[in-house]
């Protein structure tokens, strides 16, 4: 079965498919950090759905939260209407906001994807604003639809102005840490100050706490406040794409609650959903400036992804797996990084909780001023594949497709976490033979 529906799969879909492309398994069941493929082969599935398995898969009380949806007679569909299972999730998912935003804030329900919650913030800052550009920064990713887009990646775009991300290994001033963050901040004032550079005052600036695709780069607080400062003092609406840092992946329930800073629109998909889809803005009600219809679309109301959702807000939270996953992704790290001090292949390690990063380097070149040295797509895949082949699901990313990231469930055991090191280690041991 295994090969077959690998082949016929491969004969019909688009050469676009991108997960498919290096990992040829076929999945048939699944549970917490395991599946299980056609061919009886078990796996660690640190790629979680793409980090929206914040439990793991098929945990028993999103199943069990689905299962009450079915049982009760309510209907599955009920395009933006209210009703208790909504009710539910609103409650669970205010309960988990920062107070200063939760306090008064408006929900917007956007559609199955994290690229829909991106596109309809980007359309309330407009609306609300009366103004039309946006800023966003290098190295990050938002979505695949047009807008979301133009506001992801490193090529430049009409009405996106690119602003450069902190990133302490790679940094865009070539001086990394601290310093690096503070003239990355100091850029992004002057060209909000600087009146004759023809950049007009913006709609908004996107941005993620800790860039994902991008990989796996965590922006100091330091410059996360500066960004509030600097577009709070200009009436500009600052959009946190929490996406992927959301429901506790980093350490806290909301990666913004680290540094302190309240967005003026949370941009909320992925793990939300307990692992189906759904997408939601939640903004300042000042900003609701949309007169009655102007955001539709049908799939607004998928009551099995409310219910599995809220069942994962309220698990996350009352089992305090946000504090967790940040205990266990420090010790991950710290085990990261000895793999790479034993491997010159390993140029860095970094990550904030269960969201890690292992950048691969050509160990042969020269390293520039501040230690980088050129990154190495090649042997990253090397080392995805030999994970695989040692049963360990892992997703690459980053500038160069040279990032091995891990993005486990939050509710996997210290062994568990030491297996995927294990595997992991011997995997690179391997990629570099
Ligand atoms: N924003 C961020 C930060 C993401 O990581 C992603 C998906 N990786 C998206 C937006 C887009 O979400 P989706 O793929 O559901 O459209």
């Amino acid at each position: 079965a295994h090969e077959g529906i690998l082949r016929r799969q491969s004969l019909r879909e688009s050469a676009a498919r991108t997960y498919a492309r290096s990992l040829p398994i076929v999945p048939v069941r699944a549970r917490g950090l395991t599946i299980e493929g056609a061919d009886g082969r078990r796996y660690l599935d640190c790629l979680s759905g793409a980090g929206t398995l914040a439990l793991g898969h098929n945990h028993p009380v999103v199943l069990e939260a689905i299962r009450a949806v079915l049982d009760s007679g309510a209907p599955l569909h009920v395009l933006d209407l209210a009703t208790p299972v909504k009710d539910a999730f609103t409650t669970e998912l205010f309960a988990t906001l920062p107070a200063e935003l939760a306090e008064r804030a408006r929900i917007q329900f956007c559609g199955p994807a994290g690229t829909d919650a991106v596109e309809a913030a980007f359309k309330l800052v407009r609306t609300a604003t009366g103004r039309d550009g946006l800023m966003a920064f290098s190295g990050a990713y938002h979505g695949m639809t047009a807008e979301a887009l133009a506001a992801s990646g490193g090529a430049q775009r009409t009405g996106v102005v690119r602003l450069p991300y902190p990133y302490d290994y790679r940094c865009p001033f070539g001086v990394g840490g601290e310093r690096g963050a503070e003239l990355a901040a100091r850029w992004t004032r002057s060209l909000l100050d600087d009146h004759k550079s023809g950049v007009p005052r913006p709609a908004g600036m996107i941005l993620e706490p800790v860039q994902g695709e991008g990989g796996v780069i965590p922006a100091p607080d330091s410059w996360l406040q500066q960004m509030r400062e600097l577009t709070a003092s200009r009436q500009i609406p600052l959009i946190v794409d929490e996406v992927q840092t959301g429901v506790g992946r980093t350490g806290t329930f909301w990666a913004v609650e680290r540094s302190g800073i309240v967005p003026d629109v949370l941009v909320l998909s992925k793990a939300i959903g307990g692992s189906l889809p759904l997408a939601v803005i939640v903004y300042r009600e000042e900003l609701d400036a949309w007169p009655p219809g102007a955001h539709a679309g049908t799939f607004r109301g998928n009551q099995l992804a409310m219910a599995a959702g809220a069942a994962t807000l309220a698990y996350v939270r009352a089992n305090g797996l946000a504090e967790r996953a940040g205990e266990l992704g420090r010790r991950m790290l710290a085990r990261l990084a000895d793999l790479a001090a034993s491997h010159d292949c390993i140029g860095d390690v970094r990550g904030r909780g269960l969201m890690l990063g292992i950048e691969l380097v050509d160990r042969g070149a020269d390293a520039d001023a501040t230690g980088a040295r050129p990154a190495d797509p090649r042997l990253a895949a090397a080392v995805q594949q030999a994970c695989l082949d040692r049963g360990l699901i892992v997703e690459l990313g980053g500038r160069h497709s040279a990032v091995v990231r891990l993005l486990p469930p939050l509710t996997i055991t210290d062994e568990q976490a030491d297996a995927i090191l294990d595997r992991l280690a011997d995997a690179v041991t391997a990629a570099v033979r």
